[in-house]
């Protein structure tokens, strides 16, 4: 099975292998630079170096590592100059992925500002084309979200009217999350409710689409439409639903990245332990 954390980069970019290994993770996430500001340093050659040495003498599989889009852009906005900053700022992060190695960037399809999703579709199928176009070895993930008012991409038939639109195929692909899925309305709770789930998945989408899962539980209700993740078996959807996700995700070999808190309740160490039982 392949599974891991969004570990940390703190330091310099190749912690975030030691982080990895620290954790036994067989995947893991990253952002390769801050994700609260717009700016980034260009990566240091010889972090970028050490980063890849430990990959490869690892044994994590290349195709089991993905990197994440910084929280600041936002590809629906229709603010013509923050739409250009979010395809540069995009640009640049396939960039560095490449650099990394890392084959698979995760985008959030952001928010259209109460301007309609119809346009936000067409500035973001724009977006997403500019953006692969200008680099060809990294394939963007397009991930599910809550549903939170104005954003874009919460259920699957929204997701997939995105998804065929962009071209060529082979470059994008999607990184469904578990919470986000949970709190738009898909139950995941009973294996029959998993099941029925990732059915509609399959059906709309389809498994092969699948690169990564973000596999997190849910401090919010079915259909709340609140991003916030919890603790894995300790929300709302809870350690029966979550283990058949586990389980189905195992039988397709689909690496699994836990995006879980940091508390007093527990850390990734005790997250990473329960998703292992759980499976
Ligand atoms: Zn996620
Ligand atoms: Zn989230």
């Amino acid at each position: 099975m392949q599974i891991g954390a969004h570990v940390s980069i703190s330091g310099s970019i190749d912690k975030a292998v030691d982080n990895a290994l620290e954790r036994e993770c067989t995947a893991f996430q990253i952002f390769t630079r801050s994700p609260r500001s717009w700016h980034a340093k260009d990566l240091n050659d010889i972090e970028v170096k050490s980063f890849k040495e430990k990959l490869q003498v690892s044994k994590i599989d290349r195709f089991a590592t993905v990197a994440h889009m910084p929280y600041l852009p936002n590809l629906s906005s229709p603010d013509k100059s923050t739409h250009k900053k979010s395809v540069d700022t995009m640009i640049k992060e396939v960039k560095r992925c490449r650099i990394l190695g890392i084959p698979y960037l995760v985008a959030h399809l952001g928010s259209h500002m109460g301007t309609g999703e119809d346009n936000a579709v067409k500035r973001l199928v724009d977006a997403f084309t500019t953006v692969v176009d200008s680099e060809k070895d990294v394939i963007v993930l397009l991930e599910n979200t809550a549903g939170q008012k104005n954003s874009v991409g919460s259920d699957f038939e929204q997701l997939a009217s995105i998804f065929f639109q962009l071209k060529p195929a082979k470059r994008f692909g999607i990184c469904l999350d578990t919470c986000h899925a949970f709190a738009a309305g898909y139950d995941l709770r009973e294996e029959g409710d998993v099941i029925k789930t990732l059915d509609k998945f399959d059906d709309v989408i389809g498994f092969e689409r699948l690169k990564i899962l973000h596999l997190n539980d849910s401090k919010g209700e079915l259909g709340c439409n609140v991003d916030r993740h919890e603790h894995i078996g300790l929300g709302k959807i809870g350690e029966k639903g979550l283990s058949k996700v586990i389980k189905i995700m195992n039988e397709k070999k689909i690496p699994i990245v836990l995006e879980t808190p940091i508390d007093d309740k527990r850390d990734d160490f005790g997250n990473l332990k329960k998703a292992r039982e759980l499976a």
